[in-house]
């Protein structure tokens, strides 16, 4: 579903941030990259949905070379989560859930019937949210805010960076369980960036290992990497 070939990015000012890397993601697998800050893992990710290009390796999606793929079309397949959430201040919980679906031609109605179901799955009562504003949320339950978004348009794909990091820890194991608890219904491919072992362990499927500059140490099941 998703594969890197080779791949490698060199910034303009000479730092390579990732040298040559090959991975795959199955469909309906959740593979979490983990590592030291620096280490690359938010460069790969950006390389998949082409926010930042590669300079070596070509990367698939759904069997299609990013590269040849119309970047609109490209990330309509891709919902993208990251650590602090960017909500819009002036709109309701239920707009910034609805904003990607704007595009669909839905009428509002069904836009936000399908804002409300998504709240629901990440556990926002939408009689209580809905009419709320960001400012009004909690961080994890920002973060929720995220997740329900990046859902809205239905992507096979998501990519999801830090997540999770930014809420204090027992918030954060608890927005880990309600995620396990989602992926398990809703099983996307998933491509999750954490430093947090612990957390790559407790929700991968496999798990990608850097070490620093890019380069992969292991890749394999976490009962795998746990053992070595
Ligand atoms: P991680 O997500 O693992 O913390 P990053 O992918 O953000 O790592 O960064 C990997 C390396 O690339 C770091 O050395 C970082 O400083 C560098 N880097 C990231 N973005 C840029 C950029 N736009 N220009 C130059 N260097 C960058
Ligand atoms: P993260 O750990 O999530 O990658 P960073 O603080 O490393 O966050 O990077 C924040 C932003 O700054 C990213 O968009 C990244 O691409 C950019 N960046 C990181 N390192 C550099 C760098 N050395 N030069 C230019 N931009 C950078």
């Amino acid at each position: 579903m998703i594969r890197l070939d080779g791949v490698s990015k060199r910034y303009p000012d000479g730092t390579v941030a990732v040298h040559e890397l090959s991975l795959d993601v199955r469909a309906g697998e959740l593979v979490v990259l983990v590592g030291p800050s620096g280490c690359g893992k938010t460069t790969t990710m950006k390389m998949v949905n082409r926010l930042v290009e590669p300079t070596g390796g070509r990367i698939f999606v759904n069997g299609a070379d990013v590269t040849a793929t119309d970047t609109v079309k490209l990330r309509r397949g891709i919902g993208y989560v990251i650590q602090n959430v960017g909500l819009f201040p002036h709109r309701s919980i239920e707009e910034n859930v609805a904003i990607v679906t704007e595009l669909t031609g839905w009428s509002k109605s069904r836009r936000r019937k399908r804002a409300h179901e998504l709240m629901e799955l990440v556990g926002l009562h939408p009689g209580t949210y809905a009419k709320r504003y960001p400012h009004e949320l909690s961080g994890g339950q920002r973060q929720r805010v995220g997740v329900a978004r990046a859902l809205a348009a239905d992507p096979p794909v998501l990519l999801m960076d830090e997540p999770f990091s930014a809420v204090d820890p027992v918030v954060r194991s608890q927005l880990q369980d309600e995620f396990l608890r989602l992926q398990h219904d809703v099983r996307k491919t998933i491509l999750f960036v954490t430093h947090d072992i612990e957390e790559a362990v407790r929700l991968g499927d496999r798990i990608a290992v850097f070490a620093d500059a890019g380069r992969l140490e292991q890749f394999d099941t976490p009962a795998a990497v746990l053992g070595a």
